[in-house]
């Protein structure tokens, strides 16, 4: 089974005046489930052509299993690709989109005949066998699709939001599955996305991406406890952003002054004194209590809405500063506030991210055009 590289992949169009792709490193690993999430538009299909040899770079160079693929047409690459609308062929049935791979390829009857019913039967639609994609949900056409895509045997599977146009619940089922069929077989998988939590609960690990360029690699747990970046704080998860500046610095951590002279201290992490900074804190490290604040990193403020949302309750709390806090607690411990209860906001020590302020400010540091 193979490994991905790319190594200063860069992919223009329209004589140079759109950059779809902008110097990309990436190393995808044998037998890992990886996914390419970020925005609409930020270059992931076209990065995804590109490993399939549909689209050749501009510039750099990309290696599939430690071999160079410039000049390598798609064919000759060892793919399996599923899009995300159902690219199976109408007027042939299931079995015939499946076991289509493997007849172009010329294998012998009898070995078609085994991995078409192994496929199908691996994705639960063995009885459906005859039905034509018209006759099959959203869910199980999508579920013919990887079997056509695995029937091949490739051992590269590309996958291009292939759950974005189903149903939010058989999306939800699907994600697990396709994961476990593609593991289950030992391919390689690279799956595109933007949906965050789709990409939290599918992939090993997760390449973050914005306008052509790669942010942030890591695991979904990394991503979301150590974001290097404000994007990828705010893309992945949920996260409050206040702006500040680092007033004092000691050898435990600093004083964050905020606007309207309220201060937090953030332990483990230092930055220059006078620095401006943008400090991260997501909505469920933070607790809402009642009262004034009294002590050290406790923000004053009052309820501006409360909303119940089965799970957790969500709070979004006006600070004195004027700027505006969501907190998150579980339905379940949920405390009884109402609007225009006035209420201190905990900032946990060591619990908040801190960032430089971003050259081009914090609003459009946080659009995800
Ligand atoms: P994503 O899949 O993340 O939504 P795409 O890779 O489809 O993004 O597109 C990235 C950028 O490249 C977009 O600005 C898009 O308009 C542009 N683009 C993609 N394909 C072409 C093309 N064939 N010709 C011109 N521009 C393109
Ligand atoms: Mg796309």
């Amino acid at each position: 089974m193979p490994d991905v590289r790319l190594v200063n992949v860069t992919k223009t169009f329209e004589g140079g005046r759109i950059v779809a792709v902008d110097h990309v490193n990436l190393h995808v690993k044998d037998g890992e489930y990886f996914c390419i999430l970020g925005p609409s538009g930020c270059g992931k299909t076209t990065l995804l052509r590109l490993i399939a040899g549909i689209l050749e770079p501009d510039e750099g160079e990309i290696y599939i299993g430690g071999k160079p693929m410039r000049g390598v047409p798609p064919e000759d690459r060892d793919i399996g690709f599923v899009f995300q609308t159902f690219a199976l062929f109408p007027h042939m049935t299931a079995w015939e989109n499946v076991t289509y791979g493997p007849r172009v390829r010329g294998w012998p009857e009898d070995q078609i005949e085994r991995v078409g019913r192994e496929m199908l039967e691996l994705v639960g639609l063995y009885e459906r066998a005859d039905a034509y994609p018209r006759e099959l949900s959203g869910g199980m056409m999508q579920r013919v699709g990887l079997a056509r895509a695995l029937a091949t045997g490739a051992s590269l599977l590309l996958l291009d939001e292939p759950l974005s146009a189903l149903d939010a619940k058989i999306a939800f089922e699907l994600r697990y599955e396709i994961r476990r069929l593609v593991k289950g077989l030992g391919r390689t998988a690279i799956h595109v996305t933007h949906d965050q939590a789709e990409a939290m609960a599918i992939a090993d690990r997760i390449a973050v991406m914005r306008k052509g360029r790669i942010l942030q690699v890591g695991t979904p747990e990394e991503l979301y406890m150590r974001p290097k970046s404000i994007f990828v704080a705010h893309f992945i998860g949920e996260c409050n952003f206040l702006e500040g500046f680092v007033e004092e610095v000691d050898e435990e951590g600093m004083l964050i002054r905020l606007r309207g002279d309220l201060a937090i201290r953030i332990m483990g992490e230092k930055r220059r004194r006078g620095e401006k900074v943008v400090v991260g804190v997501r909505p469920e490290v933070l607790e809402v209590r009642e009262g004034a604040a009294r002590r050290s990193n406790e923000l004053p403020g009052t309820v501006e809405r409360v909303m119940f949302e089965g799970v957790v309750t969500r709070y979004e709390v006006r600070l004195a500063n004027e700027d505006l806090l969501v907190i998150t607690a579980p339905s379940m411990m949920a405390r009884q506030l109402r609007p225009g209860d006035k209420v201190a906001v905990v900032v946990p020590h060591g619990k908040a991210f801190v960032f430089p302020y971003p050259e081009r400010g914090l609003k459009e540091e946080l659009s995800v055009e």
